[in-house]
């Protein structure tokens, strides 16, 4: 069977555009999958992989969905490959939620080499290649410059630019992540930091990855076969990672809507308004959407769409979250609450942490069954998550 027909270098911001490609991709999650995941075929080529990433990062479209789909085509044993990736992402976002300081700890470090930058005009200068492909490095250039064109690399791609960037061109690893989360479609503050981590050995400490030359020209079909990569990987010198805390116990949304409430949708969990909005608890919904500061313009364009898409006619955005505002708009709604899915650690977790000191105004925050069932789970490494969780038990009852 040849490569899915799914491509990589458009992403149509609806539901429908990810739901058809869920659809389309069915056939291929099981051993095709597994077969050709590894392989990059290059962006707009046929693939094997589902290209679901920057919707499930909005949640467009859900985890959940996304299993129960493939869980309903295949038995569990031929598509496991893909559903562990995809719970490879509910593990990030367990891991980080548990440890958030691991977020801003890479938020200060980062902006202590971006000061470095500005001081330190070597390794400007050497930023500034590698950021516009211009290293001399074959592939990494290529992926520098698709990144900024497309939104989306393969995993692998990936997994061999960190490296380069880490381990040939020593560049700070923080700065490779930064300039992943301002361009990628399904930039995610777990997912992506933590992926970048692991590959400088912080992670899993002491266990960095290596990317080589025979692996890239194997995985890219001869496309690329860069000469000159580093070859050892020292590990990053780190602190080990902190102690993971109790996730604070959340009611499910509909539970949530136990008096007349409005809706506070965000871009971290879009579809979620499916389940609410009709609910006779349910007098209206604001959409939060913070401005994007040095977000690549297609991200904040697709972050948009994919929103405006689901958004209401009626339904107001705020684009940040003034006390009195916010509780004007709730009571003139005929609210007398709000309702937030809590939003996972990263750049809107601390704008919402104002929501915690709306005066009189009480907001409660919910979390999906899902995220309740697996997040927990995430305290150690992932295999000993993926023993817990990979199951037909555990996710059916996660999926429910
Ligand atoms: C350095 C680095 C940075 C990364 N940054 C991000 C990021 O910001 N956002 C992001 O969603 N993923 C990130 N990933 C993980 C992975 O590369 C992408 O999720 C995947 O390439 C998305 O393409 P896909 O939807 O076609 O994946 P598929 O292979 O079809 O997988 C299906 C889904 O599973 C999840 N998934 C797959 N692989 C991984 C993985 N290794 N880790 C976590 N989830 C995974 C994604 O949600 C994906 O959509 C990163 C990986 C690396 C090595």
């Amino acid at each position: 069977m040849n490569p899915s027909p799914i491509r990589l270098n458009h992403f149509e911001p609806t539901r429908q555009a990810a739901l058809a490609r869920l659809e389309a991709f069915l056939p291929y999650a099981g051993a095709h999958y597994a077969k050709h995941r590894n392989t990059d075929y290059g962006s707009d080529e046929r693939v094997g992989v589902s290209g679901l990433s920057p919707y499930l990062r909005y949640r467009v479209i859900t985890e959940a969905e996304v299993i129960r789909a493939v869980l309903d085509s295949h038995p569990l044993q031929a598509a496991e490959k893909f559903i562990q990736e995809v719970v490879w992402r509910t593990y990030w976002k367990g891991w980080l939620q548990m440890r958030p300081s691991v977020w801003s700890d890479y938020v200060a470090e980062r902006d202590r080499e971006f000061e470095q930058l500005a001081i330190n005009t070597d390794l400007k200068a050497r930023y500034q290649q590698a950021i516009e492909g211009k290293t001399g490095i074959d592939g990494f250039d290529d992926w520098a410059k698709g990144l900024v064109e497309t939104g989306y690399l393969h995993n692998h791609a990936r997994m061999w630019f960190a490296s380069i960037w880490i381990f040939t061109l020593r560049l700070p690893w923080t700065l490779g992540a930064d300039f992943f989360l301002r361009h990628l479609l399904d930039g995610d503050p777990a997912s992506n930091t933590l992926s970048w981590r692991w590959v400088a050995g912080i992670q899993t400490q002491g266990k960095t990855y290596l990317a080589t030359q025979e692996n890239i020209e194997r995985f890219t079909q001869g496309r690329f076969a860069p000469k000159g990569l580093a070859q050892e990987a020292i590990a990053i010198e780190s602190a080990p990672p902190p102690r993971p805390q109790a996730l604070p116990s959340r009611v499910r949304p509909i539970d949530a809507l136990h008096q007349p409430s409005v809706w506070l949708a965000h871009a971290q969990d879009i579809y979620i308004i499916d389940q609410v909005r009709g609910h006779p608890n349910c007098r209206g919904v604001i959409w939060y959407e913070p401005s994007q500061v040095g977000q690549a313009e297609q991200v904040r364009e697709f972050s948009k769409a994919v929103m405006d898409d689901q958004r209401g006619p009626d339904e107001p955005v705020m684009d940040a979250l003034d006390d009195d505002q916010v509780t004007d708009r709730v009571h003139s709604m005929g609210g007398q609450q709000l309702v937030v899915c809590e939003p996972p650690v990263g750049t809107s977790a601390w704008a919402m942490k104002d929501l915690a000191n709306l005066g009189a105004l009480p907001v409660f925050q919910c979390r999906r069954a899902y995220d309740d069932a697996l997040w927990p789970a995430a305290t150690k490494g992932f295999f000993p998550f993926k023993k817990q969780v990979l199951n037909e038990r555990s996710l059916r009852k996660a999926i429910a």
